[in-house]
């Protein structure tokens, strides 16, 4: 396999597929420029070894081609200006256009191909669109992490045309690197922190995780759908009761593998959906008619916190309750703290999925863990242990 590190870029024209779909403002302003950030020690690298860059990207979810609100023109003042050269840009990704400003394209510049996404082609993994964009190119790099799930034209297909020039940019190197010091290096005890609203969502890694780990514990919504089947009351909390075999299989399969599987014994009550509602602690398994669980209570958190503390591996995905609200934060909070604390002790902790990642932030916390992943779907499908299209379409 090809290396960024050892590629001779040298009068080459890279192609690279990067994650810019970044939320935009009404103004059409970049309002969290994190994916923009990652994907820069890639393409300095390729410029500062005498190569030039080709950027392909989708934005948002366009439905019939093109639509101003999803043009990656948009990102060409704020990415000239952390890059320090002046942005080229082509309005069609394919076409006259890109062909002519690909074939003018000089060592150390850079051009950035239009919303890939404005083609149904793109998602439909269409061979000859692929095509199409290799022809830009002499090399093809794949630096999104965040879609190397999905077998579309420009993350996985367009790699056979590049049977010997294809290779991953440093934000997949990154990530794949860090899942990995969990899921096939990590030192023991692991212990694997799962919560956010659902089980369905979570279901597979769950059971994935059980063959990994040595704890699981589980919070946010979904902890009421394994206390249900242990045979508790949990009132009007979110639960899944089609998936109530699910849980109970899951367990039992945790048990037979001596995996210590924790369900919170106390969690915090409100009468409502609301930070305003009444609010108190309770036994997770005693939650009376009415009421809902929307956070782990005190003891669990401690708990938690000794687990964690005394862990050597940590992966850390979904909030222990309905952490956008502050009355409903608590338990994330200490989960977070916990992190950071073995992390300090030297753990190595990876946090991943959308809002623990968002509650991670929120804390302001993200620089005191050892890595935090930014492709949500994608790190859970690798976690399920499944095969990312965009990751064997360079390794094969
Ligand atoms: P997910 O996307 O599955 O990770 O879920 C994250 C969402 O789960 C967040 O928006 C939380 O507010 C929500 N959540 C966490 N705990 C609870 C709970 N006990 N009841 C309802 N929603 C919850």
């Amino acid at each position: 396999m090809k290396n960024i590190d050892t590629f001779d870029f040298t009068n080459k024209k890279v192609i690279v597929r990067v994650d810019f779909n970044v939320p935009l403002n009404e103004n059409f302003e970049i309002t969290d420029d994190t994916r923009i950030r990652a994907a820069i020690p890639t393409i300095k690298k390729i410029l500062s070894s005498g190569g030039s860059v080709i950027l392909m990207s989708h934005l948002g979810r366009p439905k019939n081609g093109p639509e101003n609100k999803f043009s990656l023109k948009h990102l060409i003042p704020g990415l000239s200006k952390k890059l320090g050269v002046k942005v080229q840009f082509a309005d069609d990704c394919i076409g006259e256009q890109a062909i002519e400003l690909s074939k003018k394209l000089k060592p150390e510049q850079v051009l950035l191909l239009e919303n890939l996404r404005f083609h149904k082609e793109e998602t439909l993994g269409d061979e000859h669109f692929a095509e199409k964009l290799a022809h830009l190119a002499d090399v093809y790099m794949n630096d999104a992490f965040g879609t190397a799930h999905r077998a579309h034209a420009s993350t996985a297909i367009i790699a056979k045309f590049f049977p010997e020039n294809k290779m991953f940019g440093y934000v997949m190197k990154n990530e794949l690197i860090n899942i990995n010091k969990v899921i096939k290096e990590g030192r023991k005890p692991i212990t694997a922190i799962l919560g956010g609203a659902k089980v369905s969502g979570k279901i597979e890694i769950i059971n994935n995780l059980i063959d990994k780990v040595d704890n699981i514990l589980i919070g946010g919504g979904m902890m009421f759908t394994f206390i249900k089947a242990l045979g508790g009351n949990v009132g009007n909390s979110l639960v899944e009761d089609e998936l109530i075999e699910t849980a109970k299989e899951a367990m039992q399969k945790a048990e037979e593998q001596y995996v210590c599987f924790h369900i919170p014994t106390d969690t915090v009550i409100a009468d409502k959906f609301d930070n305003n509602a009444v609010h108190k602690f309770c036994n997770a398994h005693e939650i009376p008619d009415g009421w809902m669980g929307l956070d782990i209570g005190p003891e669990t958190g401690q708990a938690f916190t000794d687990i964690i503390e005394s862990s050597k591996t940590i992966l850390w995905n979904g909030p222990m309750g309905v952490f956008e609200m502050d009355n409903f934060t608590q338990g994330t909070i200490e989960v977070a703290n916990a992190i950071v604390e073995a992390t300090k002790n030297g753990a190595f902790s990876l946090i991943g999925g959308g809002d623990s990642v968002a509650a991670i932030n929120k804390y302001k916390l993200q620089d005191k863990v050892s890595y935090v992943s930014t492709g949500g779907g994608a790190m859970l499908e690798f976690i399920e242990g499944k095969t990312l299209p965009g990751v064997a379409a360079i390794e094969n």
